[in-house]
Parts: C-alpha cells; structure tokens; sequence
C-alpha cells in the first residue's frame, strides 16, 4: 500500500476518500480538512480566542492539537463528571496535553463545585446518566465561555459522531433538533458560537492522527455509554459504511446542503420565550433553568457508585 501523495509505504487506507496515506501526509491531510470546515461553515475568525472542551478522549485532544498548530489562540476546558476511573483517566489525559504542550487547561469538578456527580444526578432523577451529563456539559462550558471572555467554543463532534445523530433525529423526526444541527451554531445572547471543526473526519481518523501525533487519549469508553441508543446508530451506519464507503458523508452533508433550512422555523419557535435563569441568569423558558433545577435535585445527596447505576437506564 502506497501513499498517494508521495508513493512512499502508506499507514492508513481512506476508502471514503480512494486513498492512502504515509504518516506526514495523512497528519497533513487531517489539518486540511479541519482548515477546510473551518473555512467552509465560517466558524473561526482570525484573532478570535477559542475554547475546546476536552474529554481527554481522542477527538477533543487531536482537535486540541490541531488548532494549537494552526496558529489558533485555544484554551482547554475539562469537566470531573465523577464517573469512577474513566472520569479520573479522562482528567488525567487532558492534564498531561496541557502540560505537554504548556497550555492553559481550566477544570470543573462536578462533586467539588457543584456537590454532586453523574451517578448520583442519574439516581436522583430517576433518568439516564448521558440526560443530566449532556446538560450539565452544555450549561459549564457555555458559563466557562463567558465568564472567560472567549469568542467561541470548539467541540469534537466528528462526523460518525454527527451522522448518528442525524440518523436519531431522523428515525423520530425530532425537527427541532434537525433545525439545530449543524457544524457552527451562532452567538445569541448567554450562549456564545459553538462550532465543531472535526465534521469532516471520521473517529478512525482522529484515532491515527493522536497515535501519529503521540497523543495519549483515554481509550476507554465510559461506562455509562452501553446501551445508550447514540452507539447503536454509530453501529448500524458503520456497517453500511463497510459495504458502501462514503455513505456517512454523503448522509451529513447531503443533509447540510438539502435540507437543514427546512427546519430553522422549529428551532427559532422553541427560541422565542427565552428569558433568564431567576438563579444563576442564562437563558431558558421557565424561571429557573435546568441546570439550576438538577443541582438542587442531585447535590448534598450521598454520592451513589457507578456500579449502582444502570447505563441508559438509570438505577439499578
Ligand atoms: Fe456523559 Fe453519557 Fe458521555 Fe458518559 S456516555 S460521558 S454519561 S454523555
Ligand atoms: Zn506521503
Ligand atoms: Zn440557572
């Protein structure tokens, strides 16, 4: 197998792309793309400061990595979402990036800030663990944003990640959803852009690129993830994509280009009653936002272990 750029001996075969690439090609192909979201969908302006939210997992370091060697002025953020070990190795990878790399890393920690954490929220709730997870993620780095001045959050969303939520919305016809998924999700008032440079890469991709790259990612999936239906979408349109190369590609972008527009009325509807937070002032449709609401129902509560709680479902 041979590169297709230079002919030398190739490290990775991209079918979707009918190509191979050797080691520095495929890192460059891997900025090019990321270059090429960016400037496709307007996400970054030049100048801008830019926050990633870093799991410690492979996307958010590569897309971490990518940014910082473009020239892009990036600040980490991470979140201790107490999940057991995965939440400590998680921490711990983005950590060692930072220091790596000699970057600024800010880190929340849900039971030390917030008194509670991802289990015991799940158990108080009575809902599944990614429900009070998803929300607690959005509502903290939207704040850490804020508060810090950046123009912009950069997440790594890559494109298995965005074509199995489409494939979800889809199947249920969620049109609200549809109406807000896209690549560059633009500043309104108490959130701030958020945009997703990895949509033209694929999660076997940003997994080369860090092992290239020397990047140790948390390799782990978290354990609350299993069941969860998000991997049984990524599952199923892997296996087309096996059989027929390009199709998740094709599925997303064809959705961008062809249909997204049809569902801006369902998002700017649900955005209309938007007001503060009676407590801690983002924007949301009741006095007091959900964020606000899942504190009080989770905190002060004896922490619940991750053994006790269901994945995708909730407490045993
Ligand atoms: Fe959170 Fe669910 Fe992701 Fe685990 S799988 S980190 S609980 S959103
Ligand atoms: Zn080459
Ligand atoms: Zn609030």
């Amino acid at each position: 197998m041979k590169c297709t750029v230079c002919r030398g001996p190739a490290v990775i075969d991209l079918r979707r792309h009918n190509a191979n690439f050797c080691g520095d090609h495929f890192v460059k192909f891997c900025r090019d793309q990321v270059a090429r979201a960016i400037h496709d969908h307007a996400m970054l302006r030049p100048g801008e400061r830019v926050l990633v939210a870093v799991s410690g997992g492979k996307d958010s370091l590569a897309l971490w990595d990518m940014l910082l060697e473009t020239g892009y002025d990036v600040d980490g953020m991470t979140i201790g979402l107490g999940i057991g070990d995965y939440s400590s190795a998680s921490t711990d990878a983005a950590v060692a990036f930072a220091e790596s790399r000699g970057v600024h890393l800010q880190h929340v920690d849900l039971r030390r800030d917030y008194d509670y954490d991802i289990p015991t929220a799940a158990a108080a709730t009575r809902r599944v663990p990614c429900s009070s997870c998803g929300l607690s993620k959005r509502h903290l780095i939207d704040k850490a944003a804020l508060d810090g001045g950046y123009d912009v959050v950069a997440t790594g969303h890559n494109l298995d990640d965005e074509a199995a939520v489409l494939l979800g919305n889809v199947l249920r016809w969620n049109t609200e959803y549809l109406g807000r998924q896209q690549p560059v999700l633009i500043e309104r008032p108490g959130f701030p852009r958020k945009v997703k440079p990895l949509v033209r890469l694929g999660e076997r991709e940003t997994a080369a690129y860090c092992v290239l790259r020397g990047i140790d990612y948390i390799v782990e999936e978290c354990p609350m993830a299993e069941g969860n239906r998000h991997l049984r979408y990524k599952d199923a349109l892997t296996a087309i994509e096996s059989e027929s190369p390009g199709t998740k590609q094709a599925f997303y972008f064809g959705f961008l280009a062809r249909a997204s527009e049809r569902f801006q009325g369902d998002v700017e509807a649900a955005q209309d009653d938007l007001k503060p937070c009676a407590r801690c002032g983002s924007p949301t449709t009741g006095d007091v936002c959900a964020f606000c609401r899942l504190v009080e129902q989770a905190s002060g509560r004896d922490p619940v272990p991750v053994e006790l709680v269901r994945p995708g479902r909730g407490r045993r």
